[in-house]
């Protein structure tokens, strides 16, 4: 069994994948173009946004809006302690100061209150300046964005949506909303990631940023090719090289025709989980011995499943769980084994200094499952009655 079956997906979209790379070959401009430009309209139009701006990776657009924005020395971004490392990387990487924030233990995604509560204790301190939050929509599901904005509004932060793994995702309508709410919409600048096996995955590496402001959009397009002014060889700024290869945008082109009946798919495979792993949870809570704890998905919101992500109750049953999935020919990750403040690249500076109990917790017990929109009924039904076994 794969984790996340890019052979079964192929397999499916080999013909049009195979004449739209070679297509590209044909014409041997491989570097931005036409292709880039149709595939950046679709994608603006397909989450709502009037701006979207590829670039070579999901990391460079996290950078490209620090940038556009003028983020860096002395101010403070907020960013999930339980994350990938690019969403403070990214932080680190303008010079800005990289402040990790608790999750809530059942959506994973970022606590407002510990938001609220880390914001008031960098003014307190009066060293650095609260500048902005990097929202993560971790594991497919957008974070509570009502939220965060009236936090970051009352505080005047900026809001970059990290919807590296959230794209395809969404916040329904309702709660004074009369359309949903579209990932990558979330933000006042978002950016999701192409990387092969996020919801929308290219074949290496590709990103993109999403903006409505015609200003910032025009910066990112300059800082992402040198910096560049009126032309490539008038260079107004340091900026960076990382535009999205053509061949990619021809896959993404291909890839994005599938993600309707994908993300149904993938939510249809989520209830199967649930459904399946109920009895080990009502068993192990029984007998006491091990429980687990499924993920939650807030209501009115719709995650594209970039991963599902079961708890155990501690590092020796998750690991237990894990070798017995692995004994059985099933993939199982940690995401994520470390908080962001443990890393050694942040060790000594501002970041390193966190408690956050709820990571900490998190980062001994969760566990990825298999998941992507190819997963039969009996794979999942496997896979739960392994999970079960091992924990009755
Ligand atoms: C994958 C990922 C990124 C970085 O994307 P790349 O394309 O690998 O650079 C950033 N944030 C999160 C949450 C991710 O999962």
């Amino acid at each position: 069994m794969e984790f996340r079956d890019l052979k079964r997906q192929y397999a499916v979209c080999k013909e049009q994948m195979d004449a739209a790379m070679q297509e590209i070959c044909g014409q041997t401009s491989f570097i931005s173009g036409a292709k880039v430009k149709e595939l950046e309209e679709c994608l603006a139009a397909y989450v709502g946004r009037k701006h979207c701006i590829t670039c070579a990776s999901g990391t460079d657009a996290l950078v490209l809006p620090l940038k556009a924005l003028g983020i860096g020395t002395g101010d403070a971004v907020f960013v999930p302690d339980f994350t990938f490392f690019a969403s403070g990387e990214c932080v680190a990487a303008v010079e800005a100061t990289p402040i990790f924030v608790d999750v809530e233990a059942d959506t994973y995604n970022m606590d407002p209150d510990s938001l609220w509560a880390a914001v008031e204790a960098v003014k307190q301190e009066g060293v650095l300046t609260p500048k902005a939050v990097i929202a993560v929509d971790l594991f497919g599901q957008p974070m509570n964005y009502d939220a965060i904005y009236k936090i970051a509004s009352a505080s005047n932060l900026l809001i970059i949506e990290d919807a590296a793994q959230g794209f395809g995702g969404k916040i329904l309508a309702g709660n004074g909303h009369t359309d949903d709410r579209m990932a990558c919409t979330l933000g006042d600048i978002s950016a999701t990631s192409f990387f092969p096996t996020k919801p929308l995955g290219c074949y290496g590496d590709g990103g993109a940023v999403f903006t409505d402001d015609d200003e910032v959009a025009a910066l990112i397009r300059s800082y992402a090719v040198h910096g560049k002014g009126s032309n490539k060889y008038d260079n107004v700024r340091i900026g960076m090289n990382s535009r999205l290869d053509t061949l990619q945008a021809a896959v993404l082109m291909v890839k994005l025709d599938l993600l309707g009946k994908e993300l149904e798919d993938i939510n249809r495979i989520a209830d199967w989980y649930f459904t399946y792993l109920q009895p080990a949870k009502d068993l192990s809570a029984k007998n006491g011995k091990g429980l687990v704890f499924l993920p939650r998905i807030n209501r009115g919101y719709y995650s594209s499943w970039a991963q599902f992500v079961i708890q155990l109750s501690d590092e020796e049953m998750r690991d237990k769980v894990k070798n017995a999935l692995q004994e059985s020919g099933i993939p199982a990750m940690i995401y994520y084994p470390k908080p962001m403040h443990e890393q050694e690249a942040f060790a000594g500076t501002w970041s390193a200094v966190a408690d956050n109990p709820v990571t900490e917790r998190l980062c001994k017990t969760v566990l990825a499952l298999p998941m992507h929109p190819y997963l039969t009924e009996a794979e999942v039904q496997q896979i739960a009655e392994t999970v079960a076994a091992a924990v009755i």
